[in-house]
């Protein structure tokens, strides 16, 4: 059996954490975890930690939190350099749209991630994005940009089926993390999302906030959701591992 994490932040953990996560994600038959840069810094490092580990492939790219000015020629000339002939990066992530309050001036933002998209399409990897409180605009985008030239993922799905199926229209994947453990509505959701659209994550990152350390999110945590969801769509959990698996190869080449 081979579970894939289609999103994570496993660069934020301290190097030394490290091979003792990968030992148990490969233990819970975790085979592959793409770690998503949300900085020029961070996505470096996770081109470095993917050169260093077999279990790692990396996404390039800004996260709109992070987003700090209009991007010019040089950040957009850094990124392309990047992701160009650099068969490690499967993806450009995290990129997309955040709302919440607080986030980046609207514009700044649509034009980072018009960019984004445009680099990956360039580069031919898909786009694995972020739309927090911002579902309009960001398929908007996506479809204007013409995403489903590479396709794409909406990570970290909890939004209703409406929304699924607009996202699964324009050409992308509908990515489930821990939230299907404790949120009944997004289980009655995901039971009408159909399971060839569906790809697997835990959007993992240290928890200091978490009392156990026991309890920190980690790519072992992907066979807890996909017993999950092998109990709402009625599929053994090797069948759940194999379309979901087979599903994340069909966009991103691993
Ligand atoms: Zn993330």
């Amino acid at each position: 059996m081979k579970l894939c994490d289609s999103h994570t932040h496993i660069d934020q953990y301290s190097s030394s954490e490290l091979p003792g996560i990968l030992q148990r994600a490969m233990d819970s038959k975790v085979s592959l975890i793409i770690a998503a840069g949300t900085t020029i810094a961070s996505s470096k490092k996770c081109i470095n930690l993917s050169t260093q580990y077999p279990l790692i492939k990396a996404g390039v790219g800004i996260h709109p939190t992070e987003v700090q000015n209009f991007f010019d020629d040089s950040i957009i000339s850094t990124l392309n350099q990047l992701v160009k002939n650099n068969p490690q990066v499967v993806c450009m992530s995290e990129t997309g749209m955040d709302y919440l309050p607080g986030s980046p001036d609207k514009q700044m933002q649509e034009q980072a991630f018009r960019e984004q998209i445009r680099i990956g399409i360039e580069n031919n990897k898909p786009i694995i994005f972020h739309s927090r409180g911002a579902h309009e605009d960001t398929f908007r985008i996506l479809s204007e940009e013409k995403v489903y030239s590479v396709g794409g993922i909406m990570h970290y799905f909890q939004g209703d089926i409406i929304t699924a199926l607009k996202a699964i229209e324009l050409g992308c994947f509908i990515s489930i993390a821990r939230p299907l453990l404790r949120l009944p509505e997004l289980e009655m959701t995901v039971k009408h999302i159909p399971i060839h659209n569906i790809v697997l994550e835990t959007d993992c990152y240290p928890q200091p906030f978490k009392k156990h350390r026991s309890s920190w999110t980690e790519p072992r945590h992907l066979m807890d959701i996909a017993s999950k969801l092998a109990a709402i769509k009625g599929l053994t959990v090797e069948e759940i591992a194999s379309i979901t698996t087979n599903n994340l190869k069909s966009i991103v080449k691993f």
